[in-house]
């Protein structure tokens, strides 16, 4: 039984994903590069170690592992996809164990990566691995994609799906990059919302100059950036820039209608994440705000003086990082061209 094999197995199965998950494997940052490499050698040696057939592909970034298990060509092929890079893991401060040192508390794996993607793959290539083990074969046939650009917009994939769209010929493709919905409710993913990331840079004066000598006369690229920032919304939290909803798809009744069968419990939602009242766009529901209306945040704002103590400047510069949720009908160039204008 592929369960049984599961549970006799669960032991090394961990150590194998701490593993995995031990990989710094941050592909915003270039210092990463040798992780990145390692971690997909090291993903490649474990899939043909199990049966499958891997193998590491170049990419104009970083590397992606392709693995197959071809049982019978008239068998249906199934496409998994995910991806073993992660999000920076900054602030350190925060973690209460590193961020690539796994370790379980209250049930819980505690590392970048452990969700979001190493251990969704992880799971798919275990589950099909117990099967491998119990019945000596698949009942179909299985590929995988596992990328190294994910947190980094995928940058290179699409070049590389074109190049190798024979190879990767499925009836069905698994996204492995969601969550289920809950603990006791698992869910099919039928969409995600896309994204489109741009950064914005306000430029005062040619160098921090002093508050009490210039205040007041010379413009503070901090206040002016600050500014900008809140006008991104109007009062009812809907995206303030002009004609940014004009191809949004609709939510249609079905999809409304099946949202709302879905259990939805407001004060855990804001308990989980220690927030008193939820905002967001006016007339939608949390779900629909989350699953299927555009959203933009900023992500992270810089400028000025942020050590110890005060420090009476007006920056000579500010900067953000902003990214947009997209949803059917929308693209990233048409939503960054429309925020540039009205910026
Ligand atoms: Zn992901």
């Amino acid at each position: 039984m592929p369960l049984s094999y599961l549970e006799k197995n669960k032991k090394k199965n961990l150590n194998d994903l701490f593993k995995l998950i031990s990989f710094p494997t941050v592909s915003a940052k270039s210092e990463h590069k040798p992780d990145m490499k390692s971690c997909a050698g090291w993903l490649k040696d474990h899939l043909n170690g199990i049966g499958f057939k891997a193998k590491v592909y170049p990419t104009g970034g970083h590397p992606l592992v392709y693995a197959e298990y071809l049982v019978d060509s008239s068998l249906p092929t199934v496409l998994y996809y995910g991806h073993y890079d992660v999000q920076p893991p900054q602030p350190l401060e925060l973690w209460k164990t590193g961020p690539f040192k796994p370790e379980v508390r209250d049930g819980y794996i505690y590392a970048r990566g452990a969700t979001d993607d190493k251990g969704q793959t992880w799971c798919q290539i275990k589950g099909l691995e117990s099967v491998i083990k119990a019945t000596g074969t698949l009942p179909i046939n299985v590929k995988f994609l596992i990328e190294g650009e994910e947190e980094v917009h995928s940058a290179n994939l699409p070049q590389w799906l074109k190049k190798n769209k024979k190879m990767l010929k499925a009836d069905i493709a698994v996204v492995s990059d969601t969550a289920q919905f809950s603990k006791t409710l698992p869910a099919v993913t039928f969409g995600l919302r896309g994204i489109a990331s741009c950064e914005v840079f306000v430029y005062g004066p040619n160098r921090d100059i002093h508050s009490g000598s210039y205040g007041g006369a010379v413009g503070n690229p901090v206040n002016i950036l600050c500014q900008m920032v809140g006008q991104l919304h109007d009062k009812n939290n809907k995206i303030a820039i002009p004609g940014f909803y004009q191809n949004v798809k609709k939510i249609d009744a079905w999809e409304k209608k099946q949202f709302k069968k879905l259990p939805y419990n407001e004060a855990a939602y804001k308990k989980d994440i220690k927030v008193n009242a939820l905002h967001g766009e006016k007339g939608y529901t949390t779900y629909e705000r989350t699953w299927v209306r555009p959203t933009l945040d900023v992500n992270g704002i810089k400028g000025g003086y942020q050590g110890e103590g005060a420090k009476t400047i007006i920056p000579s510069m500010a900067s953000c990082k902003i990214t947009m949720r997209l949803v059917p009908n929308m693209t990233a160039k048409e939503a960054c061209d429309k925020l540039e204008k009205y910026l």
